[in-house]
């Protein structure tokens, strides 16, 4: 069977050396020794600022959101995945979703603007399967009108922009660590920021509010991330350079084989130096997807429609459609991509995907 994506395993014995160290310490969680060495392993790795993390990828945005959201409107993208409206509605806000750039599919940033009201406080925007939003123009919206911008980059590990780490945009950048993202931790995720003050604002709220043991700086809850946790990500960080060398070749498998002239391909923002986190190719038509996934599932390969629906048709949502993404939604479909999926797989998958 072929997957959308399969999740790595780090050799065995990397996991217990570091196993041994958790049963050696007696310790396992608060700021443990491991956790404090991924935090720092992983800050040098992607060259970011202030990095907490956490034990998801969907509590970082939550934590932002109360600190920033303020019960009011956010400006978010109906092109993501569930976690992204739905914490926004957990936190008491309301979601406002504009549509996406047809190409690039992050929110369109040409759109922002006619959205903001004196209610609007923040912008949570996707970069979308590790492609970049339009910071520099989102940055600068933000500005005018003094908004908070938070950027759900759960796709995002290793993602470069403009020579520095996509994680150093906005006010917040989150990822995620889970199981099938491109680094993982089993379960887990981390939130950056730019600048102390907002570490610490965000450091207690993933802490229970405690400042120190006996004093409570304000309203917390547990997001803490486990030794356990943190032994996975040191036993798979040593082999992320192989896990991008490997998901490259996919891709150009890929970018070499399949007919575009049926389908359409992810635009790359100009500047991004990406990570080949994902591979979703969009159809001319929603019938001509179904055709193709059935095909591919009689052969036992299940690619998936990241992300489908989108996200204004959630039943607990009011919203005014977004016809770009709904037609992306409705067309897109992620291929299956991974460091071990051999290229006689791939192979198999091309041609099934061509032979219409
Ligand atoms: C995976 C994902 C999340 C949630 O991360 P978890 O670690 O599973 O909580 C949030 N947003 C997007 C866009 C994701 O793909």
């Amino acid at each position: 069977m072929i997957t959308v994506t399969k999740t790595f395993f780090p050799p065995i014995e990397d996991y217990q050396r570091q196993l041994e160290r958790i049963w050696k310490n007696r310790w396992l969680t608060n700021n443990g020794e491991l956790y404090k060495e991924l935090s720092q392993k992983l800050q040098d790795y992607l060259g970011v600022n202030h990095i907490i993390p956490m034990t998801n990828g969907t509590l970082p945005l939550q934590i932002a959101l109360n600190a920033f959201g303020n019960g009011g409107e956010i400006i978010t993208t109906p092109f993501s995945y569930v976690a992204t409206t739905a914490t926004i509605v957990w936190e008491k806000c309301t979601p406002v979703f504009v549509d996406i750039h047809p190409e690039y599919l992050t929110i369109d940033e040409t759109k922002i603007e006619a959205a903001i009201t004196d209610k609007t406080t923040s912008i949570l925007a996707t970069h979308v399967y590790g492609n970049p939003c339009a910071v520099e123009d989102i940055e600068a919206i933000a500005k005018k009108h003094k908004l908070k911008v938070i950027y759900d980059a759960a796709h995002c590990f290793g993602v470069r922009y403009n020579g520095q780490s996509i994680f150093n945009y906005g006010d917040v950048s989150t990822c995620s660590f889970h199981a099938t993202k491109l680094f993982h931790t089993g379960e887990g995720g981390a939130l950056f920021c730019q600048d102390e003050t907002t570490r610490q604002k965000m450091w207690y709220r993933h802490n229970f509010g405690h400042d120190g043991p006996e004093k409570y700086r304000g309203l917390g809850l547990n997001a803490k991330m486990s030794e356990l946790q943190a032994a996975m990500g040191l036993s798979v960080l040593p082999y992320m350079d192989h896990i991008m060398t490997e998901r490259q070749r996919v891709c150009r498998h890929y970018d070499k084989h399949l007919d575009f002239n049926a389908l359409n391909k992810l635009k790359l923002r100009e500047g991004a130096q990406w990570n080949y986190s994902y591979y979703p190719v969009i159809f001319k038509s929603e019938s001509q997807l179904l055709k193709i996934k059935t095909r591919l599932k009689a052969q036992d390969i299940f690619p998936r429609r990241y992300f489908y629906p989108s996200l204004e048709d959630l039943p607990y949502i009011q919203s005014l459609q977004c016809p770009i993404a709904d037609y992306i939604a409705k067309r897109v479909l992620c291929l299956p991509i991974y460091d071990s999926l051999s290229n006689e797989n791939l192979k198999v998958i091309t041609l099934i995907i061509n032979n219409d």
